[in-house]
């Protein structure tokens, strides 16, 4: 099922917790709610859930408005970060019991119910807990279950919040992959609220980047994170170094390098930034003549295949008094170049790598 999400703002008090969203889901899309805390991630959730009413806009189901649809009639499933099954039923009757609160007509037998709910616990491959009660599972099963039993009353529309926020990260990472292929094979149009880029871009079809209340970009996870349209997505989608400079003449001068910017021409002697992620920076031992930021190695750590720099700007007119520069390279090239703590350094960008921007930053 479709939906779409038109001109939906909502307040609390003086707080604008939604300014104006407007998003398309496509029928059998799995969307991406990505965004800081508090910016208004699950007030959206909500909204579309019918739990929580828009001060102004609206939400379309399959082109229907639902603006007086019941919460209940609107064949939503939840799953939350907090997993709300039953205590004192087994997964079996946590599973069962959305069928079984059907109306009357609408109810399956006790032998379809039991049926539908083995399948079910057959697809989150959990057939071996029925008998269980909640406090018996792992917390990555209990996600599972919830799931199952959100999926028992066949939802047109499956709504997921945090549902992995509360699991540790090596669980995290194994429900996201299954995730996807579940909803591979069932699609069901989903929308899955996280904070966690890597989950965001790992898990979704789109990603809507959300902060302060407005949309800020919509995209496949390789447009949001190789096209990002603003500062604001560049940064929260990954570690970022930021560098003061002005614009001049299709050139950007920052920290004593020049970068090439043609589309900032007509700005010139304007402020500009630069950001750069730490692994799109190049960095060479210092040697008279470079051109480039010169910078003290202050820090060094390896982590498996990754080394991870800190370097510290010599001072230059533009450079901020403490500004620190992350850099990564390969532990094998860190090891090759045989860089120490405390040595001079000079740090280029790899210039097709930049962001340039005028704004007020990240
Ligand atoms: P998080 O990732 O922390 O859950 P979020 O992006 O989901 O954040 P929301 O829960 O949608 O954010 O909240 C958006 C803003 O609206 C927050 O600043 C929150 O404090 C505020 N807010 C949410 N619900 C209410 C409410 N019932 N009354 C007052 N303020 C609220």
């Amino acid at each position: 099922m479709s939906i779409e999400i038109r001109n939906v703002s909502k307040q609390f008090g003086n707080f604008r917790a939604l300014d104006n969203v407007s998003l398309d889901i496509g029928s059998g899309e799995l969307v991406a709610l990505l965004g800081p805390s508090g910016c208004g991630k699950t007030t959206l959730l909500r909204i579309i859930a019918g739990l929580e009413s828009g001060d102004a806009g609206s939400i379309l189901f399959a082109g229907e408005d639902t603006t007086d649809v019941h919460v209940r009639e609107r064949q939503v499933g939840f799953v939350f970060q907090h997993y709300a099954l039953f205590r004192h039923m087994t997964v079996f009757d946590n599973v069962a019991f959305g069928l079984r609160m059907k109306p009357r007509g609408q109810r399956p037998s006790e032998a379809q119910i039991k049926s539908k709910v083995h399948e079910l616990l057959g697809l989150v491959q959990l057939d071996w807990l029925a008998d269980r009660f909640p406090a018996q599972l792992s917390g990555g099963q209990r996600q599972r279950i919830a799931l199952a039993r959100a999926l028992a009353v066949e939802p047109k529309v499956l709504l997921l919040d945090e549902p992995f926020g509360a699991l540790d990260a090596k669980v995290r990472k194994e429900l996201r992959r299954w995730l996807r292929r579940l909803h591979d094979d069932l699609h069901v149009t989903s929308i899955f609220v996280t904070h966690d880029q890597e989950e965001a871009l790992e898990v979704a079809d789109r990603v809507v980047v959300m902060n302060k209340g407005r949309i800020e970009q919509i995209g496949t996870p390789q447009q949001v994170w190789e096209q990002p349209a603003s500062p604001f997505v560049y940064g929260f989608l990954g570690d970022v170094n930021l560098f003061h400079g002005r614009a001049h003449e299709g050139e950007l001068l920052v920290q004593g390098m020049r970068i090439d910017a043609p589309e900032h021409a007509a700005a010139s002697d304007a402020k500009a930034f630069a950001y750069v992620r730490p692994h799109d920076l190049e960095v060479e031992r210092y040697s008279p003549g470079a051109t480039g930021i010169v910078a003290q190695l202050t820090r060094a750590l390896v982590v498996g295949p990754i080394a991870r720099l800190e370097l510290t700007p010599h001072d230059t007119q533009d450079a901020k008094g403490d500004q620190i520069i992350e850099a990564q390279l390969t532990a094998e090239e860190f090891n090759a170049r045989g860089f120490r703590e405390g040595e001079t350094l000079v740090v280029t960008p790899r210039r097709a790598k930049v962001f340039v921007d005028h704004g007020a930053g990240v």
